[in-house]
C-alpha cells in the first residue's frame, strides 16, 4: 500500500498556504503569468513526462486512441493555431458538443492556451438547450460533428448572431463557410503555439450548473483555478506517479472537464477515457485490464453496480485499485459499506459545486472514513455552518448544528460570475462567506454532513426535514434500491413527507410492502420524520451528471408546470 500525499490532515490543514503549495507549478515561461493549459500539458511535454500517456482513450470496440504529453502539446498547439486563423479573438467563447472523443480535449486544452473560454455542452442535449447555452454564452466557435450539427444544431444558425464557425471532426471537407472540417484546418497549421501572456484571474471556463433546483446557471471560473485542481488532486484523489485514473463522469459537467481534462493531467499522471456510456461489465473489464488505480465515479453509477447481484473483486483482477471515489450527490453510508466490501478499497465520498470549481470537502485516503459523511475541508479553505437571519450570517459552532453550508470565498476557483446575472451572483456571498445553497452539520470531530439543498428542505408539524436522512433511511430496508423524498403541501402540519421509492429487483410493490415500508420508516426515524406517503415507482427522474430531480417530482406531485427540463435524463 503506498503512503498517502496526505499523510497528516491536521497539520496540513493547519500550514496549509496555497502559495507555497502550488510553488511546483511552474507558471508561463519568463513570467508571463498561468495559463492552466500550460500546467496540464506543456510542462510536461517540455519535461520527462513527453512521452508518457496522457490520456487513453478507449474507443467502443476497445481499441485505444493514446495521446501522450507531447501529443497532447502539439495538437493542442495546432487547435489555438485555428483559432487564431479563423480570428478568433482572445476571450471569445468556444464550445464543444462532443463525446469523449479525442477531439474534445483538444478543443478544451487548445482553447486554454489560446485564452478563449471553453464551454461544454453534453452531447445528449437537444436543441434548445444547446441554443440556450449557446446564446447566453455568446458562443463563437462550436466544435462537434455532422450528425448533431445537422440534427440539433443547424436549424438555429439564425437565431445565433455570435456563431461565427462550427468546426465538424468527421468531415474531410468544409461543408460551407461556417461549417467547417476540423482536420482540414489542424493540417494547415504550425504544431508550436506561443501563449500569450495569462493573467491569474482571465476567465477561463464557462460551466452551467446542472439545473437540479431551476434554471442552469452559467459560472465563470479563471486561470487561477488550477490551483485547486492540482492541490485536490494531490491530497483528494492522491495522485502519485505513474498512476492511471478513471473518471467516469460525462464531459459536458463540470467534474468532466475539473476532474476528467484538468486535475489528472496537472498531476502528471495517465487518464482512461471510455468512448461508452455506463456498463457495468464493460467498466468492471476496464479497471482490470487498464490496472486503473483511483476510480472517480457517482453515485448513481455505485447504487446500480449495488443493485447487481456481483461482487466485483471476486470476478475481476482488481488489484491494482488503491481508491474509489464518488461526487454529485449523497453517498449514502450502505453504499460505501458494500463498496469496501466489493472492491476491498475505500470508498471517498466528496462534497463540491459547479461554483466551486473544484473538490472543497472530503474524505481524505489517510482519514478515517465515516460512511454517510462528505468528510473534511479541502486544506487552504475553510467551511462552516451558519444561520441566516436577514442580513447577518451567523456562524454555529455547537456541533451537530444544522445549518447553511458556507465556504470563505477566498480560494483560487470560487466562481467569479454568473454569465448575465450580477445579481444573483452577488446573492450568493454575505460579507467574506459564500453560501453554497446547500444545509449541513458539522460533527465533534470536524466531518460534515449533508443535509439537503435548502431548496428540498421539509418542513412538517415544526420540524426541518432533510430528505437525506429520510431517504438514507429508508434504503437500508433490504426491498429499497433507491429513494426520493418530498413536502407535499398539507393545511394541518405545513407539509407532508412523501416518498418515492423503486425497489430492488424480486420485490412486488404492493399494499402490503407500502405498509411495511411506512411501519419500518415510523420505528427507525419516529413518526414526525418518517413519510406518510409512499409510491413506487419504476424509476426516479434525474439528471444528467445523476442527481435526483425532487422539484420534478414536487411540480408534478402538486400539478404544477415542470420547469426546466433541458438537463432531464431521459431513461
Ligand atoms: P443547480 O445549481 O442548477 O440547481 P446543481 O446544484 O445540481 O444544479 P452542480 O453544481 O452540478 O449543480 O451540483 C452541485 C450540488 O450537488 C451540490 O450543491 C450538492 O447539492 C450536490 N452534491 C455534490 N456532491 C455531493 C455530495 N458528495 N454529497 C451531497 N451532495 C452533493
Ligand atoms: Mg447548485
Amino acid at each position: 500500500m503506498k503512503e498517502a500525499n496526505l499523510k497528516d490532515y491536521a497539520k496540513t490543514y493547519e500550514e496549509f498556504d496555497w502559495s507555497k503549495e502550488t510553488a511546483t507549478l511552474s507558471g508561463l515561461p519568463d513570467g508571463k503569468g498561468l495559463n492552466i493549459a500550460y500546467e496540464a500539458v506543456d510542462r510536461h511535454a517540455l519535461g520527462p513526462l513527453k512521452d508518457v500517456l496522457a490520456i487513453r482513450l478507449v474507443r467502443k470496440d476497445h481499441s485505444y486512441e493514446d495521446l501522450t504529453y507531447g501529443d497532447l502539446k502539439k495538437r493542442t498547439a495546432q487547435f489555438a493555431n485555428v483559432l487564431r486563423r479563423l480570428g478568433i479573438a482572445e476571450g471569445e467563447k468556444v464550445f464543444s458538443l462532443l463525446g469523449r472523443v479525442p477531439e474534445l480535449y483538444v478543443t478544451a486544452l487548445g482553447s486554454l492556451k489560446f485564452k478563449a473560454v471553453y464551454c461544454p455542452l453534453f452531447s445528449v442535449f437537444g436543441p434548445e438547450p444547446i441554443f440556450q447555452r449557446l446564446s447566453k454564452g455568446e458562443g463563437a466557435v462550436l466544435v462537434t460533428n455532422t450528425q448533431f450539427y445537422i440534427k440539433k444544431v443547424r436549424d438555429l444558425l439564425d437565431r445565433l448572431p455570435t456563431l461565427k464557425y462550427i468546426l465538424l471532426i468527421d468531415v474531410a471537407e468544409d461543408l460551407d463557410d461556417k461549417a467547417l472540417s476540423f482536420s482540414k484546418l489542424m493540417k494547415k497549421v504550425s504544431d508550436e503555439f506561443t501563449i500569450p501572456p495569462t493573467q491569474e484571474e482571465d476567465p477561463a471556463l464557462l460551466h452551467f450548473t446542472s439545473g437540479t433546483t431551476g434554471m442552469p446557471k452559467g459560472a465563470i471560473h479563471v486561470h487561477k483555478a488550477v490551483f485547486t485542481h492540482y492541490i485536490t488532486g494531490k491530497y483528494v484523489l492522491d495522485f502519485q506517479p505513474g498512476d492511471v485514473f478513471w473518471c467516469t463522469a460525462d464531459p459536458g459537467w463540470v467534474t468532466g472537464t475539473s476532474y476528467g481534462i484538468i486535475s489528472p493531467l496537472v498531476n502528471g499522471v495517465t487518464s482512461i477515457v471510455d468512448e461508452e456510456e455506463f456498463d457495468a461489465m464493460r467498466w468492471y473489464g476496464i479497471l482490470e485490464k487498464e490496472k486503473v488505480n483511483i476510480w472517480y465515479t457517482a453515485p448513481t453509477a455505485i447504487r446500480r453496480l449495488m443493485r447487481m447481484n456481483l461482487v466485483p473483486k471476486e470476478k475481476f483482477d482488481l488489484s491494482a485499485l488503491r481508491l474509489v471515489l464518488s461526487v454529485g450527490e449523497p453517498l449514502h453510508a450502505e453504499a460505501v459499506v458494500w463498496g469496501e466490501s466489493a472492491y476491498g478499497v475505500p470508498i471517498l465520498d466528496n462534497w463540491w459545486q459547479t461554483e466551486t470549481g473544484g473538490i472543497m470537502i472530503a474524505n481524505f485516503p489517510s482519514l478515517k472514513v465515516k460512511p454517510g459523511s462528505m468528510g473534511k475541508p479541502l486544506p487552504g479553505v475553510e467551511v462552516g455552518i451558519a444561520d441566516v437571519e436577514g442580513e447577518e450570517l451567523v456562524l454555529l459552532t455547537n456541533p451537530e448544528a444544522q445549518g447553511h453550508l458556507v465556504l470563505k470565498k477566498d480560494f483560487p476557483s470560487i466562481f467569479r460570475g454568473y454569465l448575465h446575472e450580477e445579481e444573483r451572483y452577488q446573492k450568493c456571498f454575505m460579507g467574506d462567506w459564500y453560501l453554497s445553497g446547500d444545509l449541513a452539520k458539522k460533527d465533534a470531530e470536524g466531518y460534515f454532513w449533508f443535509v439537503g439543498r435548502a431548496d428540498d428542505i421539509i418542513k412538517t408539524s415544526g420540524h426541518m426535514v432533510g430528505p437525506f436522512e429520510v431517504e438514507s433511511n429508508l434504503m437500508r430496508h433490504p426491498a429499497v434500491a433507491e429513494a426520493a423524498v418530498i413536502g407535499k403541501p398539507e393545511p394541518s402540519i405545513g407539509e407532508l413527507v412523501k416518498a418515492f421509492v423503486v425497489l430492488k429487483e424480486g420485490h412486488a410493490a404492493n399494499e402490503d410492502l407500502e405498509l411495511e415500508l411506512i411501519g419500518y420508516a415510523r420505528k427507525v426515524m419516529g413518526p414526525a420524520v418518517a413519510p406518510k406517503e409512499i409510491q413506487f415507482v419504476e424509476s426516479l427522474p434525474k439528471t444528467k451528471s445523476g442527481k435526483i430531480l425532487r422539484r420534478l417530482l414536487k411540480a408534478r406531485e402538486l400539478g404544477l408546470p415542470e420547469g426546466d427540463l433541458s438537463t432531464l435524463e431521459k431513461n
